[in-house]
């Protein structure tokens, strides 16, 4: 949520800004801005809501911002509606501190009413504002703009990423974290800083990750990492294995149709340096059994589409490890009194490895003493690094806001790992081992042959993009997968979109069915493919147009009550999911576009949701 990207150098800032801005939209795009100091201590400021083409068009029209050092921010709202005054940078009221921020503080209201006492006028309704107001009072009273950096940090409560520029340091950025991203990045015409790693790979791909409490002093040459004590520190620098070109669109109309192109390679990526001679090896979990000998409950715990991948996780896990497993939405469980402990495994799933909600939950499993284990996409992220275990997708960037190779990679990774842990502890038949693991290879190659059929799911969206409202139905491992068919659909396309658990329709949702509503029909779990039937059967005498999806194993079957089939390869009954979530990002992608909405940046929504 939101982007900084900041730069501290020996070339202009503002091109840089701008660009590193365009990479980080994705985030937020509220309305964006950005703060340039010259050599004299110019502190230059534009800023402006909507999107950062707007800023642009601004910038374009006046002379240059003028400095080799700069601060930019992408917005996502959460206090003060979207305008230009509320966009960062805020700038204290004597106009020598800048600041952007990421994250909410929480007490702002407090300081704002000391703050407004002594005299001290607010131009904004932000909570970051009060960040900046602060530090220039500080900055008045001690004349040392660390001592007034530290001083704010003791007093303000929440989460921040923050980028500060004062202009009586004209060659200086500073840098600090709590609870929200941002790393460092070291170049050869300056340093930089930034929310996201994505920012900054057309310049550099050296980077050091900040932890929380740290303070960083950013140079054109010169980067000193402090801790909460003020102690300086010696960071570890990693190198990124992503190029730049990973975070274009390469010719794709949008990032999303990209990614769900992309999915083949994502998977393979994900699976192959995993399988050996036809055998599961997660070099990361060597003492498997050893970490299973005490647990006897799994929770898997994750926000939107990578919980959704949790509820694919819990029916397959079930199933595969014969021990219980639950599926939590991390928001909820880290205020409902989980029964955690040396007996709990808590799996964390999160693609920017960011997500706070997560990172939460994480933090009060290992509090209550369970072992954690991470899914995650991002290298060095915060998830990353607190957990216990990590298992990376290798799906590179994603840059789209609705979730697509990140989504399967997890699934696919989640999946994994579950029958690596049967196949340790005893629990699986070697026969249906040999049978996963061959469906795990085969795996790229299927996803190849539903994307083959794209046009299909092209021509079912110009015909059914019309309808207001959209109902998913399935079983089991369908049920999973139809909670994610309905959020693509919703977030991308506004179309109202529930999903159910096909059996659970006539205890209510039935009665919402009329003549043409739009069931989406998910029959793609073989054991469960008739009773599926029986569902269909029900919502079409009823009234409804039904899609249905289903695998060539069955098709005819179901094909007599659709009036839209969307077949697909069969493959081993717990890796189906991983085909099925295929067409329906492809009729949602393509629903939206003939809506006309906007695909990459949905409204309302943002990646990476670092607030609560
Ligand atoms: N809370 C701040 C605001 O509403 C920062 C939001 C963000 O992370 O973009 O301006």
């Amino acid at each position: 949520m939101c982007g900084i990207v900041g730069f501290a150098g020996k070339k202009e800032a503002l091109p840089i800004l701008l660009d590193g801005l365009e990479r980080l939209e994705y985030r937020g795009y509220d309305s964006a801005g950005v703060a340039v100091v010259s050599l004299d201590g110019d502190l230059q400021v534009k800023k402006s809501k909507g999107r950062l083409s707007v800023l642009r068009e601004i910038l374009d029209t006046q002379s240059p911002l003028s400095g080799n050092i700069g601060i930019g921010h992408t917005r996502w709202a959460t206090h003060g509606e979207p305008n230009d005054t509320n966009a960062h940078p805020h700038v204290g009221q004597e106009g020598k501190i800048a600041v952007v921020h990421n994250g909410i503080i929480e007490n702002y209201l407090e300081i704002k009413k000391s703050l407004i006492r002594k005299g001290i006028v607010f131009s904004s309704d932000t909570d970051t504002e009060v960040i900046v107001q602060l530090l220039e009072y500080y900055y008045r009273k001690k004349s040392n703009l660390m001592d007034a950096v530290y001083a704010v940090l003791n007093r303000i409560k929440g989460a921040y990423a923050m980028g500060i520029l004062c202009s009586d340091n004209p060659g200086q950025m500073i840098a600090a974290r709590k609870d929200a991203p941002l790393l460092i990045g070291y170049g050869e015409d300056g340093n930089y800083i930034a929310s996201d790693v994505t920012a900054l790979l057309a310049h550099t791909r050296t980077v050091t990750y900040m932890e929380d409490d740290e303070v960083a002093v950013i140079t054109a040459d010169d980067v000193q990492i402090f801790d909460r004590d003020r102690f300086q520190l010696e960071k570890e620098k990693h190198e990124i294995e992503w190029d730049v070109s990973a975070a274009e669109k390469g010719g794709y109309a949008h990032f999303m149709l990209k990614e769900i192109m992309e999915q083949p390679e994502a998977v393979r990526k994900t699976i192959s340096p995993r399988l050996a001679d036809g055998e599961i090896v997660l070099e990361e979990l060597r003492d498997a059994k050893e970490l299973m000998k005490n647990i006897s409950r799994i929770y898997i715990v994750a926000c939107g589409s990578a919980y959704h991948v949790g509820m694919v996780g819990k029916y397959a896990l079930e199933k595969m490890m014969h021990i219980p497993v639950e599926a939590c939405l991390a928001s909820e469980f880290r205020y409902s009194e989980p029964i955690l402990g040396e007996s709990s495994l808590v799996i964390i799933i999160s693609q920017s490895g960011e997500t706070l909600d997560s990172m939460a939950a994480l933090r009060e499993a290992k509090r209550r003493g369970s072992k954690v284990l991470s899914i995650v996409n991002v290298m060095g992220s915060s998830i990353a690094r607190e957990s216990d275990y990590v298992l990376y997708t290798w799906a590179g960037p994603e840059i789209a806001v609705a979730t697509t190779k990140a989504y399967t990679t997890q699934m696919v990774l989640l999946l994994m790992f579950g029958v690596y842990l049967a196949k340790q502890l005893d629990r699986m038949e070697q026969e249906e081992y040999m049978a996963v693991t061959r469906g795990l290879q085969e795996l790229p190659e299927k996803i190849s042959i539903v994307l083959s059929d794209i046009d299909h799911y092209q021509k079912a969206a110009s015909r059914y993009f019309n309808h207001n409202s959209v109902f998913y139905i399935g079983r089991n491992l369908d049920y999973a997968l139809g909670l994610e068919g309905s959020l693509k659909l919703k977030e991308i396309s506004y179309i109202h979109s529930e999903s159910y658990a096909a059996g659970e329709l006539k205890h209510g949702t039935i009665s919402l069915i009329e003549h043409g509503t739009l069931v989406v029909a998910l029959a793609t779990y073989e054991p469960l493919v008739e009773k599926s039937l029986s569902n269909i059967v029900e919502v079409k005498s009823r009234g409804a147009e039904v899609i249905a999806m289903t695998t060539e194993l069955t098709a005819s079957l179901i094909g007599s009550q659709a009036s839209e089939m969307f077949v697909i390869p069969k493959t081993h009954s717990l890796l189906q999911s991983v085909l099925g979530v295929i067409p329906l990002q492809l009729f949602a992608y393509y629903v939206a576009l003939n809506r006309g909405c906007d695909i990459d940046k949905p409204r309302n929504l943002a990646k990476s949701v670092t607030v609560e």
